[in-house]
């Protein structure tokens, strides 16, 4: 690619990286930068133009190379590489455990645990009675126990960890009994027959996609089976002409043939939400009454706290899944446990439970709560007074989430904007790149928030971040 006299002309006027070096030198916005990350800040601002350059860019000319521009770029590139990747978002999609976003967000009482916990030494794997080594999980068992009523617990990292180290303690080499309509995949690679390959169980499918029947499983067990295994099916329903067999039944062939049975529950939730108005979801108490020797859950879905595969069950059989050296490779984190414990305390108080839990408060929240905070949002935005800007007040239907309550539509509020002169995807691009991030979604043409996910404290942020995009785009 040849270049011609123009350009060779802007690209002599491209400062040296240690000329801006001593521009830099001179601000104070660098005091604190440490050396290296302004270097290579700098470097990446002059490379990016270089080639700007030479691919022919007519903006990049020589007022636009001045050291005051150079410096600003400088500035917004070392911005950027002083902030954490890893950074807060508001949640405008109305979806409450919303896994790409983070799942649940704790409760207040679980973070000041996990705060001090983690700043201290702790009994984590000591035992303060004896004086002796103790276990990691025990801090969390006797609630657990507590709570759901069974006879045992374990934690570990994740519930595709729970599973799996079920799975391969129960089943590896056997059979495990499962019925067609409940081979899912979660997202993020989790597929049940997956899954069950990896530990070394053998999987039976039985039954159809939509209708199972207790003589499935019956006609399918053999000597070589190891487990029955029942699967919340999270984020599908399959409705219209279907049959599946209760846990009731499933744990009474079970104990029948002499096999243990295990409930893989996904979210897995300890109080009814069928009393709140939300459709229902079975508990973690029901499949323990029923009989069941095993069920998994996760800590971050609808039980409200941080990443954690939860195991309870009969104690015979969860002493062999402790027993794993597989448990070692899965092991939960001291900071999860803290938060997981705080989360769990919460729960012996529902009604407080479901005012300090934020995942808890926000599926329950009350319609005209969210509506009002609609209104507010859309108040502040029309105080902007720029003739541009169409705000309209929209009935929505919020999600729970991480695979719970999947056909359930939770009635929401929130508010669908256009502005002229600036498309729904720039507007949209335009939130997403604010700081923090302001996630919502584009339907029909128009930028929507719903305020179920969205805290009463972030509104002046979206407030701002609009004002910012209107007066960018003047
Ligand atoms: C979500 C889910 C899992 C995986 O749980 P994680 O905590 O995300 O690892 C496993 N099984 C079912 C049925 C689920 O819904």
């Amino acid at each position: 690619m040849g270049i011609d006299e123009k350009q060779r002309s802007v690209l002599k006027m491209l400062p040296g990286v240690d000329h801006v070096l001593e521009l830099a030198g001179k601000d104070d916005y660098f005091t604190n930068i440490p050396k290296s990350v302004l270097v290579l800040s700098i470097r990446l601002v002059v490379e990016a133009l270089r080639i700007s350059i030479l691919e022919g860019n007519e903006e990049i000319t020589a007022t636009s190379l001045s050291d005051y521009l150079i410096i600003e770029k400088v500035k917004q590139s070392v911005k950027s590489a002083m902030t954490p990747n890893l950074k807060r978002t508001i949640n405008g999609t109305g979806v409450v455990v919303h896994t790409n976003l983070g799942r649940s967000l704790l409760a207040s009482s679980a973070v000041e645990h996990l705060c001090e916990v983690s700043t201290r030494y702790s009994n984590l794997e000591f035992d303060l009675g004896t004086g002796k080594r103790g276990l990691r999980y025990s801090c969390v068992e006797d609630i657990l126990c507590e709570l759901s009523g069974a006879e045992a617990a374990m934690v570990v990292n994740n519930n595709a960890g729970a599973v799996l180290l079920c799975l391969e303690t129960l089943a590896k080499g056997k059979e495990a009994i499962v019925s067609r309509g409940e081979l899912v995949e979660i997202g993020g690679s989790f597929r049940i027959p997956d899954v069950m390959a990896r530990s070394g169980a053998i999987l039976k499918e039985v039954g159809t996609t939509n209708r199972t029947h207790l003589r499935d499983y019956e006609n399918a067990i053999s000597n070589d089976t190891g487990l029955l295994l029942k699967v919340h099916t999270s984020n599908y329903s399959i409705v219209g002409f279907t049959a599946s067999v209760s846990v009731n039944d499933m744990v009474a062939l079970a104990l029948k043939h002499d096999i243990p049975f295990m409930e893989d529950l996904g979210s897995g939730t300890l109080i009814d939400f069928s009393k709140y108005g939300l459709s229902k979801e079975p508990t973690v108490q029901e499949s323990v009454t029923s009989g069941a020797d095993v069920v998994t859950f996760s800590g971050d879905k609808l039980l409200g706290g941080p990443q954690a595969g939860i195991i309870v069950g009969k104690k015979d059989i969860l002493d062999k899944i402790k027993k794993n050296p597989i448990t070692r490779a899965l092991r939960i984190d001291k900071l999860t446990l803290a938060a997981l414990e705080s989360t769990l305390r919460l729960y012996r108080d529902e009604e407080k439970a479901i005012q300090a839990i934020p995942t808890l408060r926000m599926l329950t929240f009350p319609f005209v709560y969210i509506e009002e905070k609609a209104k507010q949002l859309a108040k502040m935005l029309e105080d902007l007074n720029d003739p541009r800007l169409c705000i309209r007040l929209l009935n929505l239907s919020s999600r729970a989430g991480g695979g719970a309550l999947p056909i359930m539509d939770l009635p929401s509020k929130g508010i669908g904007c256009s502005v002229k002169g600036i498309s729904t995807n720039a507007i949209e691009r335009s939130m997403r790149e604010n700081m923090p991030p302001v996630i919502g979604r584009i339907e029909e043409d128009l930028f929507i928030m719903d305020l179920r996910t969205i805290q009463e404290d972030e509104l002046e942020i979206i407030k701002n971040a609009f004002d910012k995009m209107l007066k960018k785009a003047r």
